[in-house]
């Protein structure tokens, strides 16, 4: 048979997202959602978005960019709303990156799906031995840089000083920071679009808004950029949000007592597990998102996820050189950080108190 496929797709190794089980009973902790549920308001909101679905959805979002707009502070001409933040980075590959892309060797794992996607060869600036991003290590890079703030896997969070620096000294380089972390302890860039027009911000609900279900998220910048990414989206798939995904959004955001009490529990809870996994023997870097990545001293990380799975735990592990020998477990409810905790005080040593 022919192959029909495009070459570019024939030796892609494509992204691998955590598993989603729909079995009951398991603890789900492996891709950083909310353990809590959507904001009381969103319900109602969704429902009477369902009796106006023979309509197509409102191609500007308004009602969700009107609440995004008056939370951020940043003028709804300046942002855009996607179908998951993973659209804002594809519609910005699909824009930006033919000036050549640049990101950390252990950083979202889609960023280099995408740039494969285009047949572009990333350049990869690894991190510092302490998973730290220095970056003085772009400086002068021509092309689009991605960097995770917080970061992921690790958890490491950049000053937005140190970003207005990068941006002020490289002119010629566009930035995409990605602040699917930054509600839970970052520092927003979003105030930098005053000053840059070199800069891109996007976001999700996924992680901090409990919305990972309905797949939506933001994407911000100056007028030019997104006057390109308008284009790329409205040769793409005008119609990208759906009508109840932008009602969730909107009301999620109108109850913000709602929101800073799940992030509240969520920070924590991330403490609380940093100080019991290092009574436990891990290494455990100095998180600012809604997971822990950590490294035993004695058990390996790809053991210890499977006897977890075992017990219907699921954590992250990476196949990476790098960090193969660390886990990202997502911050769950106590109830579920209890569970993990007997499982591995039975797993690592019998006797010992976590
Ligand atoms: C989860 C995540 C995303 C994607 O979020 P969606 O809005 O669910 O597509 C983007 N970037 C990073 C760093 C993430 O961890």
């Amino acid at each position: 048979m022919t192959n029909f496929a495009d070459p570019l797709l024939r030796a892609l190794a494509p992204y691998v997202p955590g598993e989603q089980p729909r079995l009951k009973g398991v603890v789900k902790l492996n891709t950083n959602e909310s353990p809590y549920p959507p904001a009381p308001g969103v319900l109602k909101a969704v429902q009477a978005a369902v009796e106006g679905m023979n309509r197509y959805p409102d191609l500007t979002a308004g009602l969700f960019l009107q609440q995004l707009s008056k939370e951020t502070g940043v003028p709804q001409n300046l942002l855009m709303a996607v179908n998951g933040s993973d659209e804002a980075l594809d519609f910005i590959f699909t824009a930006f990156a033919w000036r050549g892309v640049a990101f950390a060797d252990e950083t979202y794992g889609f960023y280099p799906v995408y740039a494969a996607r285009r047949g572009i060869v990333p350049t990869i600036v690894p991190l510092r031995e302490d998973f730290t991003l220095a970056v003085e290590d772009y400086d002068g890079y021509e092309g689009t840089v991605f960097i995770a703030n917080p970061n992921a896997p690790t958890g490491l969070a950049l000053a937005v000083s140190q970003i207005r620096g990068l941006l002020k000294r490289n002119p010629q380089m566009l930035l995409v920071v990605d602040e699917a972390y930054v509600d839970f302890g970052g520092e927003s860039c979003l105030p930098l679009l005053q000053e840059f027009d070199n800069l891109l911000v996007v976001g999700t609900f996924s992680k901090s808004r409990q919305l990972a279900g309905t797949r939506i998220g933001w994407v911000a910048g100056c007028k030019e950029l997104m006057d390109v990414l308008q284009t790329v989206r409205s040769s793409f798939n005008p119609y990208n949000v759906n009508s109840m995904s932008i009602a969730a959004g909107a009301a999620a955001l109108q109850d913000k007592e709602y929101f800073i009490t799940c992030r509240n529990a969520v920070v924590a809870t991330r403490e609380q597990t940093i100080t019991r996994l290092r009574a436990l023997g891990f290494t455990v870097t100095q998180s600012l998102a809604n997971f822990v990545f950590a490294s035993h001293l004695s058990f390996k990380a790809d053991y210890l996820a499977q006897e977890l799975k075992e017990q219907k735990i699921l954590v992250r592990h990476f196949n990476r050189p790098r960090i193969q020998n660390w886990l990202r477990i997502s911050v769950g409810s106590d109830d579920e950080m209890e569970t993990l905790f007997a499982a591995l005080r039975q797993i690592i040593k019998p006797g010992i108190q976590a």
